[in-house]
């Protein structure tokens, strides 16, 4: 691989992710513009096995939305709706969020993973209903939930700090955030495609409040549309700078763009060498997180199969309910069962093992023989 690593002129950087040495804007700059993408993805991997040798993690988890109602207008979003009544419209009951863990009652479920648009007429108690109802009902889960935009609006919806609410969803059940929402910190990208939500710094904030509560939280990025290459590197620039400061970061998660149903529609959707390439270099430069995440509902199974050998060490989890990434065209199932995502590490010849929130393995699935 020396000579390929030469030929592709990353030797360098070769040298510094050997010696375990940070790499700075302009080696992100040349990894994402360097024209051979398995001499990257093989550095990724170099990284990828230092910390997990060939572990692949997912978790048993449960994805709602319970109100896809949202003042903003995200050029890129599919899923909300501007207000009730409109087609498409849809807000659960507390009730009816809790009635979907009821029906799940016999499955192992370690994690809801809940979102929700930014709704303008609901009382701040339907949040906090909403966590002590899935706690009431299943004692013991892991209450991942609300965007750090979300966090953000509830302050200033609800007249209050961004500490306050997170303390006050944190005595109702929450127990981390999910990732979603950070999109492209750049504010010339952010300021045309998601105008009206809260800025990169106030999401890097949210997430810092949190991380100073003790909270754990996973970041993401939204690639593929309008935004460059340096763009990018400084998104994940951000998220490295953060980290050094707090530690709170669980998993850095790229997400695809998807195009259909949206205003953005006349852009391609990223391709999956694209994909391999992100997962790649957020592995090369993010030398201060544990995990990245291909999230096959974002990428297609097929493609965060392959993210395997390009730096991916996770696969995100059975989802079940996913609506937000349908909803803009994603091609994948809704669901995968364990013995899929089992099935499917495998065939990527990587181990797996089933992880809770955070990252405690739960299972070390065996290998059924006939
Ligand atoms: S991405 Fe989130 S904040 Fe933006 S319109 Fe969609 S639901 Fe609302």
């Amino acid at each position: 691989m020396n000579a390929r690593l030469r030929s592709a002129g990353l030797d360098d950087i070769a040298e510094k992710v050997e010696s375990r040495q940070r790499l700075s804007f302009e080696e992100g700059q040349r990894l994402f513009e360097a024209p051979d993408l398995l001499a990257v993805g093989w550095l990724a991997n170099r990284v990828r096995e230092r910390i997990h040798e060939g572990r692949t993690y997912f978790n048993y988890k449960l994805a709602l939305e319970a109100t896809n109602v949202c003042e903003a207008s995200c050029l890129f979003c599919s899923f909300a709706r501007l207000k009730e009544g409109m087609p498409g419209a849809r807000t659960l009951s507390v009730e009816q969020v809790l009635d979907k863990l009821r029906a799940r009652a016999d499955q192992p479920l370690t994690e809801i993973h809940l979102v929700n648009g930014l709704h303008p007429d609901l009382p701040f108690s339907y949040y906090t209903d909403l966590l002590s109802g899935m706690k009431r009902v299943r004692p013991g889960i892991h209450l991942k939930c609300f965007t750090a935009v979300e966090i953000a609006f509830f302050a200033e919806h609800y007249g209050k700090t961004d500490r306050q609410v997170l303390e006050e969803l944190r005595e109702a059940g929450l127990d981390s955030l999910p990732g979603g929402g950070a999109e492209i910190f750049a504010p010339r990208v952010r300021g045309k495609i998601s105008y009206d939500k809260c800025d990169g710094a106030r999401y890097l904030s949210v997430h810092r409040t949190a991380h100073g509560l003790g909270m754990r939280t996973n970041v993401t990025m939204l690639y593929g549309h309008i935004e460059t290459m340096d763009e990018r590197v400084d998104h994940l620039l951000q998220v490295r700078a953060l980290q050094d400061e707090t530690r709170g970061f669980q998993a850095f998660i790229p997400l695809a763009f998807h195009p259909d149903n949206n205003q953005m529609r006349k852009l391609p959707p990223p391709s999956a060498t694209d994909t391999l390439r992100v997962l790649a270099v957020s592995r090369l430069l993010l030398d201060n997180v544990d995990h990245i995440k291909a999230y096959w509902i974002s990428c297609g199974v097929e493609v965060a199969q392959t993210a395997l050998w390009f730096g991916a060490d996770d696969l995100d989890g059975t989802v079940q309910e996913e609506t937000i990434y349908h909803m803009a065209g994603s091609k994948t199932p809704t669901a995968l069962s364990t013995a899929d995502i089992e099935q499917l590490i495998r065939d990527a010849g990587r181990e797996p093992l089933e992880r809770d929130t955070l990252y405690n393995v739960v299972r070390v699935p065996q290998l059924l023989t006939a």
